[in-house]
């Protein structure tokens, strides 16, 4: 049996009664749990083999959602919910006693995210009606693997048992930026496809960095959100010299990921020109080379520019998992 589709009402049903569900969001696909009940969470973090001490983000309905989860709002919270909310942006805020700790890994802080999915904030809705004050929700996928972005990408993780609610295919694609506003100024902990200026603009300062005052987080461990296959960053004319013949016999199982067109032979996929639309296919595409049977992906090095700082932190860190070589 295939993993089960479902409805929004049968989600919530189910994150009422403490259970799982593949919930589609704007990002990635998140594996849902009510994030007011702690045992429900555990059951997050052992279907996904993820350490228990690291943070799940808690998705809400609404600000009001928000309020319950947290001690106070930073103004600079209130600030940037106001401008991006509902939206791929995860605010870190002094987490209220009493309520998510399991998702916050018992950390003193909270990471809340209101997604701007249809479906998503409808089940967050319905959720809320059956008395569940938020949703923590991880990416759907094993502890250390590409994110899911489809919902055959949640089947293959999780096979028949979870419910998944179809969205069809994420619109974002990579995860959402997540900004602490428990420290001033804010810090950008992880970088994504709402630009580091926008936030900026709207804070009117700019954004620290991620430092050693820093929350760890497995969405910023050095290594993540790799594929099977060895993934090499290589610089552009490096590349269209290595493929711009066929491939050799050392080279079989190669797959390439460039804007450069390499000679016949090669297994290739075209990558976007535009950081929008590459964050959008990458994952799904680093799943297509692993199905292939790729044991290393070349991906063509990506241009210089703010608008690439999401997807180049996460093919960084796909990188950063491969075992030294070529
Ligand atoms: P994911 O890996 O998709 O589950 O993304 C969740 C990420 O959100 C974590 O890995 C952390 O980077 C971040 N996060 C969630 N809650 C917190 C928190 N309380 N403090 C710091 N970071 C958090
Ligand atoms: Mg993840």
């Amino acid at each position: 049996m295939d993993a089960a589709a479902c409805t929004v009402d049968e989600a919530a049903d189910a994150l009422a009664r403490g259970e799982l569900v593949a919930m589609p969001t704007e990002t990635v696909y998140g594996l849902a749990a009510r994030a007011d009940d702690d045992a429900a969470v555990a059951r997050i973090f052992a279907a996904k083999g993820r350490p228990s001490d690291h943070p799940l983000i808690v998705h809400v309905a609404d600000i009001a959602a928000a309020e319950r989860f947290a001690a106070e709002l930073p103004a600079t919270a209130r600030r940037l919910m106001a401008a991006f909310w509902p939206g791929p942006l995860t605010l870190i805020v002094p987490r209220r006693p009493g309520i998510g700790g399991a998702a916050a890994a018992g950390l003193a802080t909270v990471g809340l995210r209101m997604p701007s999915h249809p479906l998503a904030l409808a089940l967050l809705r319905a959720a809320a009606a059956r008395g569940v004050a938020g949703v923590a929700a991880p990416s759907a996928n094993r502890f250390g693997r590409v994110s899911p972005t489809r919902p055959e990408h949640v089947r293959a993780e999780f096979g028949p048992g979870l419910l998944v609610l179809d969205g069809g295919p994420c619109e974002v694609g990579i995860e959402s930026v997540i900004v602490d506003c428990t420290r001033e100024p804010p810090a950008l902990l992880r970088p994504g496809q709402l630009a580091r200026e926008r936030i900026e603009a709207v804070l009117g300062e700019p954004l620290a960095d991620r430092d050693a005052a820093s929350p760890r987080a497995s969405g910023t461990l050095e290594v993540h959100y790799a594929p099977r296959a060895a993934l090499r960053l290589v610089a552009s004319d490096e590349l269209a010299r290595r493929v711009q013949r066929p491939p050799g016999p050392a080279e079989q199982g190669v797959a390439v990921y460039s804007r450069v067109a390499p000679a016949e032979g090669w297994l290739h996929r075209r990558m976007p020109a535009d950081a929008d639309a590459l964050a959008q296919e990458l994952f799904a595409a680093l799943r297509t080379f692993d199905e292939a049977g790729a044991h290393t992906i070349w991906l063509e090095q990506l241009p210089a520019g703010s608008a690439w700082e999401g997807v180049l932190d996460r093919v960084t860190r796909a990188a950063a998992a491969a075992p030294p070589g070529s």
